[in-house]
């Protein structure tokens, strides 16, 4: 265990020298574990959003978007059940007054000082706030601690709107918030984090089988993004442990350097929601057969995925130590760099000038470094450190025959390729996204 948190350290310390991730609010101290992504973790973040987009959004007919207001009207939280179940059992410490999640502590004692701990009590994770200058009871509000709810709220107009037909599936991604008792192991618990999340409408009695494709389509995206697939085990969530709104869960856990937790869910959620917005709203929220006529509340397939823990998925199944560097191996199609180029001596104006227009027309289409300090060895151990897939040098034989070495992160392998190729070979290698996707950055 020792060792593995060695290598979280390693993880935090890389994120924090490159660009990646840093303490929220550094110079003030920072904010009980929150976190700010850096120049090279904002390009990852969205990188990883953008396939996650583009799979299940973008490339198919059955599943459409939505991007929702952050603040809802608090009713949807006393429809979805919210106000009344999402709690977490809260115990302090009688000795050091620390806080603890009662479900967290395999002991009944403080995993801090070892003392005696008090009965637990129930916790709202909400975070409570106002609308508008007067701060009273009537004006409470609540930040989303989900991003799926406002699927179901807004079921009837994207309905309306999109002529989807079952099954078929709304996606939303963006920042939920819950007032976690123990935020921690940096980005895996935090009290602010983003969701990717699809509510899929189903027929009730195809449940299942649904429910089994949605598990494959996790696995396939769990490869596709680079996680380790060795280390992602399915928890089937004991019955006594399942959420109110649920008959059926997997967990999807990650072996993390701190230990197995969950890094994804897959839930059935029955009608449950649909139903109770019709209940609590008033408003008819059923779903129309074209066919028979017939009306009824569709049932819902979840597959909930947390950008964050994915991140951190990402960057553990990634970080390798070989014998003379630390190296990345981040998939091209994510990694925040697509190439790195390289005028092989920076006081040589021809190679310089050449390298310049590479690297700007490149820019245009890729998200590209440039790098002229040092030796060529350096600069290919930065690059390999932050996880850029190919590093490009120009060197004298490119100004007779219009040619440049690539050299491969994983393989370390250089080739020499034509200028006019570039582009080409980075599209292919990197299965590069077209940069018209959706990008959404709240
Ligand atoms: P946990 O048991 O770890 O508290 P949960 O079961 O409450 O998580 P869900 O409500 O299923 O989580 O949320 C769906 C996904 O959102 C999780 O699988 C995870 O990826 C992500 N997630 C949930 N809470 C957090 C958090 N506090 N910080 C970062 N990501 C989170």
């Amino acid at each position: 265990m020792q060792e593995q948190n060695k290598q979280m350290e390693k993880i935090i310390s890389l994120c924090k020298q490159r660009g990646f991730i840093y303490p929220g609010s550094e110079i003030y101290g920072g904010l009980q574990n929150s976190w700010d992504y850096g120049p090279l973790g904002v390009e990852l973040k969205n990188n990883i959003k953008n396939l996650w987009w583009q799979r299940f959004v973008s490339s198919r007919d059955d599943i459409v978007g939505i991007d929702a207001a952050l603040i809802m009207n608090p009713k949807v939280w006393e429809a979805s059940g919210h106000i009344s179940e999402f709690n977490d059992p809260l115990v302090e410490c009688k000795k050091c007054h620390e806080r603890f999640r009662a479900d967290h502590l395999e002991k009944n004692k403080c995993l801090n000082c070892g003392g005696e701990i008090t009965e637990s009590k129930q916790f709202n994770m909400m975070f409570r706030t106002y609308l508008g200058p007067v701060d009273d009871g009537e004006n409470q509000v609540y930040l989303r601690p989900e991003t799926a709810q406002a699927i179901f709220v807004d079921f009837k107009n994207v309905l309306q709107t999109s002529r989807q037909t079952l099954p078929f599936g709304i996606a939303q991604m963006g920042k939920a918030f819950r007032n976690e008792i123990t935020p921690g192991n940096f980005i895996f618990r935090t009290r602010e984090f983003e969701q990717m999340e699809i509510e899929y409408f189903i027929k009730e009695e195809d449940w299942e089988k649904h429910f089994d494709k949605w598990a494959k389509e996790m696995h396939e995206w769990i490869q596709s993004v680079g996680i380790d697939k060795k280390k992602i085990h399915e928890l089937d969530v004991p019955k006594d442990e399942l959420a109110h709104y649920s008959k059926k869960t997997i967990d999807f856990e990650f072996d993390f350097p701190f230990g197995r937790d969950e890094l994804y869910g897959l839930a059935y959620r029955t009608d449950f929601d649909l139903k109770n917005h019709e209940k609590n709203s008033g408003e008819n929220t059923k779903y129309r057969d074209q066919e028979s006529g017939e009306e009824f509340w569709p049932h819902v397939i979840e597959p909930s995925l947390g950008v964050d823990r994915t991140v951190l998925a990402v960057l553990c199944s990634a970080y390798h130590e070989e014998d003379d560097r630390v190296v990345l191996k981040l998939k091209p199609e994510i990694a925040p760099y697509k190439a790195a180029v390289f005028p092989l001596m920076r006081n040589k104006p021809e190679l310089v000038e050449l390298a310049q227009k590479i690297y700007k027309d490149l820019r245009e289409k890729f998200v590209i470094a440039w790098d002229d300090r040092g030796n060529i060895g350096k600069r290919y151990y930065s690059q390999d450190q932050i996880g850029t897939p190919f590093c490009i040098t120009i060197d004298f034989d490119s100004l007779d025959d219009d040619t440049v070495t690539v050299r491969d992160r994983d393989s370390m392998k250089q080739e020499r390729i034509s200028i006019a190729e570039l582009e080409a070979y980075l599209r292919d290698k990197s299965q590069y996204l077209s940069t018209s996707i959706y990008v959404q950055t709240n």
